[in-house]
């Protein structure tokens, strides 16, 4: 769990959070998220969830784990409004394939993809080889002590494993070990300074000036394990940039997008080349996409509070962790919390519209609406409004704003 996938949760968030037991762990410990919120559910096995007060519409939902960091999952949706695969960080791996739920090729409505390496001119090594890489570096530089840049969370493994090859202890902050304490590794890391040859620090702070200054006291080496781009100055300052990525390399990407071929693609990072390098696989039949209507009564539950409640106040019935992998059927009823009778004026006055759950929204719409969103919006523009994007990869939304 990155700080990036968290940005908002505090001590007073005050809906339901669906997770891994890991994540929950952290969600509670770091950000003082309430116990009562956090669902943790087990991976690889379909739980239902209700989408109503009575449970007359439900969709499942399977955690699988997304090899980025630790906690990390992709969250397959099954339901009316057909099957979503959304990937959040992800590093692909084969074995995905190989074990429930996506070994028996599922038929993918729309995939949301990280597509944060999407560069067929990167050539990613996989994280077994880049973790070679810097057993080599260090190796190299028996007399220099080791800094390595990282965020607060990621790349443990890594951690752990050149603990052992250099038979050191890692010297970690307070912080990071409270962390590390969470994820029940093993017992390699410590808060005592000089007590070990590798230190860990922030990732911002391997920068100029530290590189300097630690090297005037003793020769000191950084890696920064990373596929971001190496600079000229770190070459000059003893900085390793190594490309250990939590993210799918390109190639990984092209054989885990060949063997789903979803019907749609929405891409987590925007970059338009992505489209044209994967667009050989999408819909290869050309079907018509599933129009998506929201059934009457889901819209009523989501809109009321009781769906926010903490759980210990809510009925057993409505239990989200019921194992089921009934056929869900499939059929829709769309409606626009935006009332075509609004006024155009109103409409783009208002200072936040609803949010969006980008694709599905947006192409998916009922023929019968009059004036679908997107030609709403271009009419705000006309009127002189400004829209803002505001698009939020972790979080599937994608809020429109206009502001008058
Ligand atoms: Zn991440």
């Amino acid at each position: 769990m990155h700080s990036d996938h968290t940005a908002g949760l505090t001590s007073v968030w005050k809906h339901p959070i669906y997770c891994s037991e890991v994540t929950g762990r952290i969600l509670h410990h770091k950000l003082e998220v309430n116990k009562n919120l956090i669902r943790p559910l087990e991976l690889n096995v379909g739980h239902k969830i209700n989408l109503d007060e009575r449970g007359v519409v439900t969709m499942t939902v399977t955690l699988i784990d997304a090899n980025h960091c630790p906690g990390s999952v992709m969250f397959l949706f099954e339901g009316y409004f057909g099957t979503i695969l959304y990937t959040g960080d992800f590093r692909y791996s084969p074995q995905i394939f190989q074990e429930p739920p996506l070994n028996h090729r599922k038929t993918i409505d729309v995939l949301y993809l990280d597509n944060t390496n999407c560069n067929p001119n990167q050539i990613l090594p996989s994280r077994q080889q880049a973790t070679e890489q810097i057993k080599n570096i260090i190796s190299s530089h028996p007399m220099h002590d080791v800094v390595i840049g990282l965020y607060t969370i990621g790349k443990e493994a890594l951690m752990v494993e050149l603990a052992l090859e250099f038979k050191t202890w890692i010297v970690v902050s307070p912080d990071r070990l409270e962390l590390l304490k969470l994820l029940e590794l093993e017992d390699v890391f410590t808060l005592e300074k000089g007590a070990g040859r590798i230190r860990v620090v922030q990732h911002s702070d391997v920068n100029y000036a530290n590189m300097k200054h630690l090297n005037r006291i003793r020769p000191t080496i950084a890696v920064l394990p990373t596929s971001r781009p190496e600079m000229k100055w770190h070459k000059e300052n003893n900085v390793y940039v190594i490309p250990y990525s939590d993210h799918s390399s390109y190639q990984e990407l092209s054989e885990f997008v060949d063997i789903l071929r979803p019907f749609s693609i929405e891409y987590l990072v925007k970059n338009e080349l992505c489209e044209g390098y994967f667009g050989d696989y999408v819909n290869p039949l050309n079907k018509p996409l599933l129009k998506v209507n929201i059934p009457i009564m889901v819209h009523r539950f989501m809109n009321s509070s009781v769906w926010c409640e903490p759980y210990s106040s809510r009925k057993a019935a409505q239990h989200p962790t019921v194992r089921s992998f009934h056929h869900i059927p499939k059929g829709f009823v769309f409606e626009n919390p935006e009332e075509n009778t609004q006024n155009m004026e109103d409409f783009c006055k208002k200072e936040q519209h609803f949010c969006v759950n980008s694709h599905l929204r947006l192409t998916r719409m009922s023929p019968k609406r009059p004036k679908p969103f997107h030609k709403k919006k271009k009419e705000c523009v006309k009127k002189g409004y400004s829209i803002i994007p505001k698009c939020n990869h972790h979080t599937m939304k994608w809020y429109m704003k206009a502001i008058y």
